[in-house]
């Protein structure tokens, strides 16, 4: 892909773990790769079409001093967070933070940290059948597409579905949220935790009757699983309420733990 670099910003901050780096500071210097089509740019010679690198510098510079880090991990990742929020042209930034005066009882060159960022595509699923079923889907929707590092928050239609497992409970509204986040797994299921709290959602029986309930589906083609989160989710295969709103929004999906498209696991599914 296209890129415009930036390189050697030097700034004057005051991060790091001791005490003196934080009250006294040193200079760092900041590398920003900007990734984006530049085919258009070329032809149209106008600087709204592209990305102005000396906006760029000065949203790095205010970033990179905002707050004192610990990690210049954690600077690196705020100021790749900041430009891809800011900068929608941006379709990937890669950000390297030197720090050449680190405190490094040996003779050395310099120490740097070099993080690649970009938006990440995520399917969430959605389901209520407690209360105003309608409302409590449309209010995490809502507090979805509020949060900074969420954008392009997009809902299919929601379903009227009998409840799943062998609980006696009143029916569900489901459906299926299509987003893209700069927030990694871990971070974006805290969000929906949060977001299931303020529904007042209460943990009793599984597979029990709920306010609401919003899983991760899939995160682009990552396949973890870990205690508190498998992705893709476990059971999607399974699920007519998950494959038929997933397949309104995106029929060729594909399912990076058996290679199928969401097209092909709804039409197996639905012989079954
Ligand atoms: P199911 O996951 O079978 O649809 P459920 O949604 O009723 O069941 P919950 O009680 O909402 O289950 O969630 C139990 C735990 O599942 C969560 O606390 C979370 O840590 C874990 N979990 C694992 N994978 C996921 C995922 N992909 N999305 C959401 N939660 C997950
Ligand atoms: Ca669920
Ligand atoms: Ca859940």
């Amino acid at each position: 892909m296209d890129f415009i670099n930036i390189k050697g910003l030097k700034i004057y901050g005051y991060h790091g773990v001791l005490k003196e780096e934080k009250d006294e500071g040193q200079e760092f210097l900041i590398d920003a790769k900007l990734c984006f089509d530049m085919t258009n740019v070329g032809l149209l010679d106008e600087l709204d079409s592209t990305v102005d690198y000396s906006k760029v510098s000065e949203t790095i510079k205010e970033t990179f001093l905002e707050k004192k880090y610990d990690l210049i991990e954690t600077v690196a990742e705020v100021v790749a967070r900041e430009i891809l929020v800011n900068y929608a042209i941006v379709e990937e930034v890669y950000i390297t933070i030197h720090k050449p005066h680190a405190p490094i009882p040996i003779d050395f060159d310099d120490v740097s940290v070099n993080i690649k960022r970009k938006w990440n595509q995520v399917y969430l699923g959605v389901g209520s059948n407690l209360g105003d079923r309608n409302k409590y889907i449309q209010d995490a929707i809502d507090s979805l597409t509020k949060d900074k590092y969420i954008k392009d928050v997009k809902c299919s239609t929601l379903i009227e579905t009998k409840p799943y497992g062998n609980v006696e409970q009143g029916d569900f509204l489901n459906g299926v949220i299509e987003l893209w986040t700069l927030m990694n797994p871990k971070e974006l299921l805290n969000k929906l935790h949060e977001i299931e709290s303020s529904a007042k959602r209460t943990r009793e029986i599984h597979w029990g009757p709920r306010t609401l309930d919003l899983d991760i589906l899939f995160y682009e083609e990552i396949v973890m699983s870990t205690n508190e989160l498998t992705i893709p989710h476990a059971d999607i295969e399974n699920r007519l309420f998950v494959l038929e709103p997933l397949c309104e929004l995106n029929s060729s999906l594909v399912n990076p733990k058996n290679n199928k498209t969401v097209n092909e696991m709804l039409i197996e599914l639905r012989a079954r």
